[in-house]
């Protein structure tokens, strides 16, 4: 077995599901064991590691390759650390190989990012060609699965780089847009009655129903008229409804909540703004509510920067060569610095 499948191995057999999938005090959630076993790993391997709590016993993990010379470049590997949880867990974390596949909980979104990016950086540690003025630095993110705090908290600390690359399933594609994703809440208000006396009442459901029909054509079509060369047009989804009490009561009250999936550009607030446009064009009352309280914008990187460009050609060259030899052609790229230089996944 290859160091990069036994690091996997070891990977998914330590539980690291995110608290929120977990009843309270189930000793599986959280990133901890994950993230002292990639410390001593990483240090084992001669990287300098530091932590950065985010919440109280759920911390960022740095595992910094400093260059022989002054840093004149910082590339960054991100990939998380928690998974989802799931049915029958105790299986799920207990890795199996089949067909040259692993399977276990975590082992695809995304400890394959975890172990296959983190030996990475430890090879070119070891190897002679050690990064003369690139500084690499490996990231284990916490709770990409629910708010994604680790990242954001990166983020708010000011922290730079000139490439950052994100782990995620993506096939081995370099992606470099993806959609962004708003939730809302919309509610509609009727008035309540006796069922046997329906024309008393206001029905709330029924105005709902409008709602639900309108977003799920008129405004899925309208959509459909904005597109992003790379992502195409954004989406609704119309998730849950809630309304009503029992069957002989007229509902006063009824509440849906949507997914609209972002193109570049587009915010809560544009979102907000045309949604409320769209119903009052249409005649229809209906209250935009609480959102998901965490921005969660669409991302497109100009993927004709150098060092997006040096990604996308390594990935994609059948040579295996060029693809080891990524970070060293990176070193040598005298470019401008790109802060806002990222590979994400869609
Ligand atoms: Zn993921």
């Amino acid at each position: 077995m290859t160091p990069v499948v036994q690091l996997l191995r070891d990977l998914v057999a330590l539980p690291s599901v995110n608290p929120v999938f977990l009843p309270a005090g189930d000793v599986r959630a959280g990133e901890h064991r994950v993230a002292d076993f990639l410390i001593a790993t990483a240090a084992k391997a001669g990287l300098s590691v530091e932590t950065r709590e985010v919440f109280l016993g759920r911390s960022n993990i740095f595992a910094r390759l400093t260059p022989s010379g002054p840093v004149k470049r910082r590339i960054v590997l991100a990939p998380h650390m928690d998974t989802v949880g799931g049915d029958n867990l105790d299986k799920l974390l207990n890795p199996e190989i089949r067909n040259g596949r692993l399977y276990g909980r975590g082992a695809c979104d995304t400890k394959g990012c975890v172990a296959a990016m983190l030996t990475a950086v430890m090879d070119t540690a070891r190897s002679a060609q050690r990064p003369q003025e690139t500084e690499i630095i490996f990231i284990g993110l916490i709770d990409e699965e629910v708010q994604q705090s680790g990242s954001r908290a990166v983020a708010a600390s000011g922290f730079e780089a000139d490439l950052a690359i994100v782990g995620e399933p993506t096939q081995l594609k370099v992606i470099t847009a993806h959609k962004g994703d708003v939730w809302l809440w919309l509610e509609t208000t009727g008035k309540a009655a006796h069922g046997a006396r329906p024309e008393l009442g206001d029905n709330a459901i029924h105005r709902m129903a409008k709602v639900v029909d309108l977003l799920e054509t008129k405004y899925a079509q309208s959509l459909k008229k904005r597109k992003n060369p790379l992502l195409g047009h954004g989406t609704v989804n119309v998730g849950t409804i809630q309304g009503g009490f029992q069957s002989n009561i007229v509902p006063a009250h009824c509440t849906i909540s949507i997914d609209r999936r972002t193109l570049p550009g587009e915010t809560e607030s544009s979102v907000r703004r045309e949604l409320a446009a769209f119903f009052k064009q249409h005649g229809v009352k209906v209250k935009l509510a609480k959102g998901k309280g965490v921005p969660c914008l669409a991302l497109e990187t100009n993927h004709k920067l150098p060092l997006v460009q040096a990604a996308v050609n390594a990935v994609e060259s059948p040579d295996e060569t060029h693809r080891r030899r990524l970070f060293l052609r990176c070193r040598r790229t005298r470019t401008r610095r790109h802060s806002q230089c990222r590979v994400r996944p869609r």
